[in-house]
């Protein structure tokens, strides 16, 4: 069985040897640093809750310039611990500003039984924390949020019920949190604490670049990992530089170093259930593009993010190996290239705010999107799987009867990795918000967003949008009714209610603030349902447009209308 020791980058297996060989204290200074609960018992168990929060303290105890807090509670209040590692130590949201370094924030666990991000995360911020020579806490600041879904982590049973697809260990947690909501479709709606203190935490720090651990679930393919950029095309920043200059050079390296092929995620078109309606017989495709995914989401917020799926059907140990290489890669390849990506960071901010000062500035923003049906062409490595002839389970995460051959085979065959536009919309000066809607005020400030309020009535030009049909879902998905509005905005002279609540779009995160309330949005807060039973056809959406900030108030000179800037957004 391969052990993480003999996978690490040089440096740390360096200074492991040199630990161990020494007795462990002259080089490093760090007597014995801690074990990872993995790293402890073979490979055979993964971190439970004490395992995390007692390593976390153990390294406390080390006096290594990391800082330890919790982003908040999970639904049964169990804090939610992150490190942040860098040199010198960065305590606040103000020391990492001074130090103009790219912030990058990676989370392990959303999925509770999806296990390996967990403890790779733990024995990288530890590897890299003792290491003496320079590395890229020295370049960086790494956020590390080792166990997002706690709960979920917490509920333990086998994996052949939790995980079937997966290779062990032989206890794993369950996928949902305590609510049962998958944290993995909520960042939309943000009905989750788990959500709105990560939510919070992207507030306060903006994370130059996001990653999210995960396993897979499906396809026999040949790739230790595969990993996927922010498939949102409203995602022009982060998402274009992730796919196109980050994820090749990655690819590369986790090949020439680590001598492991990794590849977009996806899945062999024979194993989906809904094929993408064009001719390919045989093919590879994507997910999905909408926000409701953390790392879709987080493109909206003109920042990077990254998705990483090791492989379910590698055991613990490659699983554990594949993912602590990957993202010390995603580290040092942020590290070298600090200020491009620093300088993206500001530009995907600036963007909107220049809307507000030139309209020709102005930039269409992606409410909707499907596939791109005109694949590239290249080769896929497929993984042969062949009948025993008989029902037995021949390892862990395999079908009865069916074993793992280990011939990879590559491919040539069509994939599907990329969405378009299906339907763009020109940002207006503001999106106006009825007085009475206060739940979609309050979910846009745990977004981030800018919402002000008006003190008295006023009117201006704009544009409200009259409802030709509702398409409410019959069932619920997470706890709510999914609602598809289509309709058709005019544009007319409005009058707006004293209490009304103005949202911006000239704010760093105006494209996230078009994409939350356009009704036609496929993942905006019509279709999680904000509005109820208002949306009717024949009638008009509760949200409206201004075109013309500047001129509010004009119609009413003697009452201008005051904005008073409210409450900052919450942190919960
Ligand atoms: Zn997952």
């Amino acid at each position: 069985m391969l052990s993480i020791r003999s996978l690490v980058p040089a440096v740390s297996m360096l200074m492991l040897t040199l630990a161990c060989s020494t007795g462990g204290s002259q080089r490093a200074g760090y007597p014995s640093p801690p074990r990872t609960r993995p790293e402890a018992t073979g490979y055979r168990e993964t971190s439970r809750y004490a395992d995390v929060r007692n390593f976390l303290d153990s390294l406390r105890a080390l006096g290594l310039p990391l800082t330890f807090g919790s982003i908040g509670r999970t639904t049964e209040g169990r804090e939610i611990p992150y490190v942040i590692a860098s040199r010198p130590a960065v305590a606040t949201p103000a020391d990492a500003k001074r130090l103009q370094r790219p912030v990058v924030y990676v989370q392990g666990n959303i999925h509770g039984g999806e296990v390996e991000g967990k403890d790779a995360l733990l024995a990288l911020v530890r590897d890299l924390a003792i290491a003496t020579r320079p590395n890229a806490l020295d370049s960086i600041i790494l956020i590390a949020v080792p166990l997002y879904n706690a709960d979920g982590n917490e509920r333990v049973g086998p994996q052949s019920r939790n995980r079937t697809d997966q290779n062990g260990p032989e206890l794993v947690g369950v996928r949902a949190n305590a609510q049962n909501f998958d944290l993995n479709r909520d960042y939309v709606k943000a009905d989750a604490p788990e959500t709105r203190a990560s939510l919070a935490m992207f507030n306060a720090w903006d994370p130059d670049v996001f990653v999210d651990l995960h396993t897979t679930n499906g396809s026999y393919h040949g790739y230790a990992l595969t990993y996927s950029p922010s498939l949102n095309p409203a995602a022009v920043f982060g998402g274009l530089y992730a796919r196109d200059s980050l994820l090749p050079v990655l690819r590369e390296r986790m090949r020439s170093r680590h001598r492991r092929e990794v590849f977009d995620y996806g899945n062999f078109l024979s194993d989906e259930r809904a094929v993408p309606e064009s001719t390919a017989k045989e093919g590879w495709a994507t997910y999905d593009a909408r926000p409701r995914f953390g790392t879709n989401y987080y493109g909206l917020r003109g920042r990077i993010a990254i998705l990483a799926e090791a492989y379910s059907h590698d055991p613990l140990d490659r699983r554990i190996a594949s993912t602590y290489e990957f993202v010390s890669e995603i580290l040092s390849l942020v590290a070298e290239r600090g200020a491009s990506i620093r300088s993206l960071s500001e530009r995907a901010s600036g963007q909107p705010l220049a809307w507000g000062r030139a309209p020709d500035s102005l930039q269409m923003v992606a409410v909707r999107s499907e596939l791109v049906l005109t694949p590239s062409t290249i080769d896929v490595i497929r993984e042969a799987v062949e009948a025993t002839g008989d029902s037995s389970v021949t390892e862990p995460g395999m079908k009865r009867g069916q074993r793992r051959t280990g011939r990879f085979t590559p491919v040539r065959m069509p994939v599907f990795d990329r969405f378009t536009s299906t339907l763009d919309r020109i940002p207006p000066a503001a999106y106006v918000v009825t007085p009475g809607d206060t739940a979609v005020v309050r979910l846009l400030r745990t977004h981030g967003i800018r919402v002000e309020r008006s003190d008295s009535a006023w009117s201006a030009r704009g544009e409200a949008f009259t409802i030709d049909s509702v398409i409410t879902a019959s069932r619920l998905f997470q706890a709510r009714r999914e609602t598809r509005v289509q309709g058709k905005w005019d544009r007319a002279l409005q009058a707006f209610p004293a209490g009304s609540f103005i949202v911006s779009t000239a704010q760093p995160l105006g494209t996230l603030v078009v994409y939350l309330l356009e009704p036609e949005s496929e993942d905006g807060l019509a279709t999680w349902n904000f509005f109820g039973a208002r949306l009717k056809k024949g009638e008009k959406f509760p949200v409206r447009k201004v075109l013309d900030l500047s001129r509010r108030g004009r119609s009413r000179p003697r009452r201008s209308s005051t904005v008073i800037n409210t409450l900052p957004p919450r942190n919960e």
